[in-house]
């Protein structure tokens, strides 16, 4: 009960606690005409034309009655996300050539789907241990298609007022099909769409049941009737930790038609995606170096390799503005820092304080035995 609106009429005070979208205050007074104020706290109010934590005012009588809607919220505009290409995925190139396929077509080339009697798929979902590259290929696909985004993020849609979860993930999906073609990104889909069991709540289920029907396409004929075909050419990229924690239904097709696992990289995609930060950065690193690396990094995901990048960058900075400066050359000498280079040295001592964030979550998951649990010798 954090979120309230006091009204006062006249001297009487009427404390309403907790008010919703569509909530009907009625007004308990006798039949002379009384002002009413009222001052909005969390952007609720009756009247449309005022915004979020304005005082307002009503002459009421006692059949007066007042809805409350919340603020309109305006849908998340895409695109959000700034573009990348997909050289700057380090390996992943079959789960990358899976996204396109599953992608682009729907949004460029909608009319071969019906031509050939196929429904066009609808979603992507992305599955893997944070860190591994989800989102940066939501974006990669999002920049090459020129497609209009929307990047949401399952716990922060959620809204703990009363229908307002549904209705931001319609506004979402009715923007979307008004700038076709259209992503919709979802990151952390689990907390959005968890399973339905006898543990979940009436309102949750209700949100999965929207964003199913949402996915469906048959959530308002009206909008739909905008696109190609009278399909919108909109794909959803779902992603998640946790794939057995979403909702079956979710994973069906016409839904999340494919689940491609991003995973934690081996390797030579490790070494890949060293590359991929190397071409960016200046640095004094060999073949052998980085191969050196790229093998000792294990358990590394993409995210701890550019925190490994980045701190040696750090460190390589460091070490510049300590070094003695050499007396400049008759012509003024080079600037400190213009030589500035990453160092193998620098990634070595980097990979001491950027530790691997997959083998912290399988540390954490090793149960914990005693010998005394073990039976036999
Ligand atoms: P996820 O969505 O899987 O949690 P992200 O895509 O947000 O992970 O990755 C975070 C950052 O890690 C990216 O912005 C990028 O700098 C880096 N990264 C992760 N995977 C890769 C990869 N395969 N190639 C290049 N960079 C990567």
């Amino acid at each position: 009960l954090t979120e309230f609106l006091r009204l006062y009429i006249q001297e009487l005070l009427i404390d309403i606690r907790l008010i919703f979208p569509g909530m009907l205050v009625d007004v308990p007074l006798g039949t002379a005409n009384y002002r009413l104020q009222a001052t909005t706290i969390g952007g609720f109010h009756a009247d449309p034309s005022l915004t979020s934590g304005e005082p307002m005012a009503y002459d009421v009588n006692r059949n007066t009655e007042l809805t409350f809607a919340r603020d309109e919220q305006p849908a998340p505009s895409g695109p959000t996300l700034a573009k990348v290409s997909y050289h700057e995925i380090g390996g992943l190139e079959k789960e990358v050539a899976a996204v396109r396929e599953t992608v682009e077509l729907p949004l460029t080339r909608p009319e071969l789907f019906h031509k050939y009697g196929q429904r066009p798929p609808r979603g992507v979902l992305l599955y893997g241990p944070p860190g591994t590259g989800k989102t940066l290929i939501a974006r990669a696909v999002a920049s090459e298609t020129d497609a209009f985004v929307t990047c949401i993020n399952g716990p922060s849609v959620m809204s703990r007022f009363y229908g307002e979860t549904e209705a931001t993930l319609r506004r979402i999906f009715s923007t979307a099909i008004a700038h076709q073609p259209s992503i919709i990104f979802i990151d952390e889909i689990d907390a959005l769409c968890p399973k339905r069991d006898e543990s979940l709540g009436e309102s949750e289920k209700r949100i999965v049941a929207t964003l199913l029907t949402l996915m469906d396409g048959c959530a308002d004929e009206s909008t739909w009737a905008a696109g190609d075909q009278g399909a919108p050419r909109l794909v959803v990229i779902g992603a998640t930790n946790r794939p057995d924690a979403l909702d079956e239904a979710l994973r069906r097709p016409g839904r999340f038609d494919r689940e491609i696992e991003i995973g934690v990289p081996d390797q030579q995609a490790r070494l890949a995606i060293l590359r991929t930060f190397l071409r960016r950065i200046p640095h004094s690193l060999t073949e052998e170096d980085t191969a050196g690396i790229a093998a000792a990094a294990h358990g590394y995901v993409g995210a701890d390799l550019a925190a490994l990048c980045h701190e040696a960058g750090l460190r390589a900075i460091q070490q510049q503005v300590e070094a003695p400066q050499t007396s400049p050359g008759t012509d003024g000498g080079a600037a400190p820092g213009l030589d500035l280079k990453v160092s193998a040295a620098d990634l070595r001592y980097a990979m001491q304080r950027v530790r691997p964030s997959a083998m912290r979550e399988i540390l954490l998951e090793v149960p914990k035995v005693y010998w005394r649990d073990i039976g036999g010798q």
